[in-house]
């Protein structure tokens, strides 16, 4: 009799081996040798720790300048240049077969695993097996730890050397078993796919990856743009224009010239407000986020790339003295805007698109700058206190 994870039994909840002995039969039902499914789910630990840090909920927001910094800093820079000297050869190769420039594979590997520094210590197939037994999320960690025997199956990796971060994410580009599974290649010919020893096997996939999620090689990701006194900031509200219109209203590129006469679409990104750096967003920038579903990330594999290739630092750099919000400053912030009529749904403490826009519909009748980012003024028009 089947039984979802965690679900009870009269009272009793389902037990680790329990779950470990249905996970094993569903493995064999999608394909997995039962050999590898029992050889490897046997050993299988539940490790309390992959719980806690499932749970662990951060205090605070990071600011984009703590994002930017932290990731985007002159020894990674410095690093990611050397690095794509040493390895041209392999990078030509890569940007030849999958469209994607050697400076993005580069700021990836960087981004992910600071170079191939870290990929982190967890037992994969432990981790997942404690993941997709636990209620939270256990469907999507029972797919992950499917795809990792898969993975195991083929031969691309020992078990026992399937280690990752503690939700599953492998190797030099630290693949999910899934991306892993459907993206992955060889890319050194010795008939395995070894993202954690292999850096043509992790770099080719890495370029395969992206472009099977759609990379265009003929653009960049998008770029650092100054925008005329007196902009409209509602129109950084995702809305995609082509370059000739985003012209038109007086954008150009960050020293100030003309944008490129390319026929293609873009959104503007104002990541930290109207004092803040703005970005457009071109369609490459939808394919980052396909890898990673953050607009930060984004920006900061974008711009790591440009500065791998050469270029400088953001001529609008990030404002270091806007807070940190809390949860708590985000929860009174919603319901100040909803006890102000504007609407940002439940208050739950997370700034998404509903609570920008209602800040941006808030600033507008305010006469306040609508770009939808709860900066001082805000605050305290809203009698908010951080
Ligand atoms: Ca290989």
């Amino acid at each position: 009799m089947a039984s979802l994870p965690g679900a009870a039994f009269g009272d009793e909840p389902e037990s680790f081996p329990q779950c470990i002995e249905r996970l094993e039969s569903r493995a064999i039902s999608a394909g997995v040798s039962s050999e590898t499914a029992t050889e490897v789910l046997a050993s299988a630990e539940y490790l309390q720790q992959v719980i806690e840090l499932d749970r662990r909920q951060p205090e605070f927001t990071t600011t984009f300048a703590d994002y930017l910094n932290r990731r985007v800093n002159e020894q990674r820079v410095t690093e990611g240049r050397e690095l794509l000297e040493e390895h041209r050869e392999l990078l030509d190769r890569v940007t030849r077969e999958t469209g994607v420039p050697a400076p993005y594979l580069v700021a990836f590997w960087g981004l992910e695993t600071n170079f191939g520094a870290y990929f982190g210590k967890m037992p994969v197939p432990s981790s997942l097996a404690t993941l997709a037994c636990d209620q939270r999320r256990s469907e999507f960690f029972t797919e992950q730890l499917i795809a990792a025997l898969q993975i195991i199956d083929e031969g691309s990796i020992a078990p026992e050397q399937m280690e990752g971060s503690w939700a599953g994410a492998m190797g030099h580009v630290q693949f999910m078993p899934t991306v892993f599974l459907r993206h992955a290649v060889d890319g050194d010919g010795d008939g395995k796919r070894d993202l954690w020893n292999s850096l043509p096997d992790a770099m080719m996939s890495a370029g395969n990856f992206l472009e099977d999620l759609g990379w265009d090689g003929d653009y960049r990701w998008g770029r650092e743009v100054l925008l005329p006194d007196e902009f409209d900031y509602e129109l950084a509200d995702g809305r995609r224009m082509t370059l000739e219109e985003w012209r038109e209203l007086g954008v150009t590129d960050a020293f100030g010239n003309d944008l490129a006469d390319e026929p293609i679409k873009a959104s503007l990104v104002v990541p930290a407000g109207h004092r803040g750096p703005a970005f457009l967003a071109y369609g490459n920038f939808g394919v980052i986020m396909g890898w990673n579903r953050s607009e930060f990330y984004a920006i900061a594999v974008g711009h790591l790339a440009d500065r791998i290739a050469g270029a400088g630092k953001l001529q609008n750099p990030p404002p270091e003295d806007l807070p940190a919000l809390s949860r708590d400053n985000i929860l009174a912030i919603q319901q100040a805007l909803n006890d102000e009529g504007f609407d940002t749904g439940e208050p739950d403490g997370i700034m998404g698109p509903n609570t920008r826009s209602a800040i941006r519909s808030y600033q507008s009748e305010n006469g306040l700058v609508a770009d939808g980012y709860p900066g001082d003024t805000v605050l305290e028009a809203l009698d908010v206190t951080l």
